[in-house]
């Protein structure tokens, strides 16, 4: 039998309460879109995924360059959304089956894919629901609730199976009837198979679902210790955490000579066991002379987000006697934020001066020393 997984993700999630839209929020480097379709993906049944994305959504959705994914955009609602792909669909004739999953759904075990692909060979629709646990109780009036006995209800949840041309048919059927459930065009159908959910396969709706996803995820965290430093000079820029900093001396190197950027790069590839900042961009490759540290370390996050590592914190600190840093640092912390893909509450930056001692206290050099921390999601 030939599947085909429908991934939405054309929510406006505005019960998420963030500019960057739910789907697109991510755990050690993917998003929610992807989480789910890794798994799919390991499943040899699957012939078609496709992605139904909010075409407000498009410059997110280009970020994640995904490989071998159909995208079609989605309509006004879920309903819509899933005719779209449904539609689609139809011009694909080997498929006879279809999966129906929302992107805020990325929990699910692989188990329960086995389960509902078994299932759906002897029935024309697989649902996996959980029972009510918690009493159910109805407003009867202002002070009055009645016990409602809860053996009755249940809570369905996604991937939801059904025969690809029966629910296209029961879609287009049913156009003007505005459902925000497959299973409930189903009514006329004969065979619905309702198969045990899963708790974890919870619906991510604010930001504490995100957060109880996040923790209930396994995850080792892992340190990384980096450390540079720069010979200072006349007549050359200094960049600092890829910001420009006004000063008589800048720094020497191959690169920009940023020693803030190279040492956070040295602790992430500590951390992550990928060895060092001169084995990955060697200064003797003439490729990488004079070459922005901001994007060296921009390879690098893609890097470690391809094996599943996010950066927990940084703290950075900044070695000079000249030039006096308190009024830069707020600027470098952004701009260090923005490069790492973390929020500015996980990185601290600290400017210190060695009392005029040494060579830092000559203003003949400057040198960074970086602790980050990372996390790896199994
Ligand atoms: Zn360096």
């Amino acid at each position: 039998m030939r599947f085909s997984f429908i991934l939405l993700a054309a929510g406006n999630s505005n019960r998420f309460k963030s500019k960057l839209p739910k789907a697109y929020h991510k755990i050690a480097g993917k998003t929610l879109i992807e989480l789910s379709i890794n798994k799919i993906k390991q499943f040899k049944e699957f012939k078609k995924i496709i992605v139904v994305y909010n075409k407000q959504h498009l410059k997110f959705l280009k970020k994640i360059k995904l490989k071998n994914i159909t995208v079609i955009t989605g309509g006004k609602n879920r309903q819509e959304s899933t005719f779209n792909a449904l539609k689609y669909l139809q011009k694909e004739k080997e498929i006879q089956k279809v999966l129906i999953h929302d992107a805020a759904r990325p929990n699910f075990s692989k188990n329960l894919i086995k389960k509902i692909l078994i299932e759906s060979k002897k029935n024309s629709a697989v649902v996996p629901v959980l029972k009510l646990q918690d009493a159910l109780k109805k407003k009867y009036s202002k002070k009055e609730f009645l016990n409602v006995k809860r053996n009755n209800f249940f809570l369905t949840q996604t991937p939801q199976c059904f025969d690809s041309k029966e629910i296209f048919n029961l879609h287009k059927k049913n156009k003007d009837k505005y459902s925000d459930d497959d299973l409930s065009l189903m009514n006329d159908s004969k065979k619905i198979k309702l198969i045990h959910g899963e708790k974890r396969n919870f619906k991510i709706t604010d930001g504490v679902d995100f957060e109880l996803f996040k923790s209930i995820n396994k995850f080792s965290l892992k340190v990384g210790i980096g450390f540079d430093v720069h010979r200072l000079v006349k007549n050359k820029k200094l960049l600092l955490g890829g910001i420009k900093i006004p000063s008589t001396l800048g720094t020497l190197g191959h690169s920009d000579g940023d020693p803030v950027l190279h040492a956070i790069i040295d602790a992430i590839l500590g951390a992550c066991q990928m060895g060092d900042i001169g084995e990955k961009f060697s200064d003797k490759n003439k490729k990488f002379k004079n070459i922005k540290s901001t994007y060296l370390i921009e390879k690098i996050i893609e890097q470690i987000e391809n094996k599943n590592y996010e950066i927990n914190n940084l703290d950075i600190n900044i070695i000079t006697q000249f030039p006096k840093l308190k009024k830069f640092k707020n600027k470098i912390v952004k701009n260090i934020s923005k490069l790492c893909k973390i929020p500015l509450e996980k990185i601290n930056v600290k400017a210190k001066t060695t009392e005029k001692l040494g060579v830092i206290g000559q203003e003949k050099a400057i040198a960074a020393e970086v602790i980050v921390s990372v996390i790896k999601y199994d």
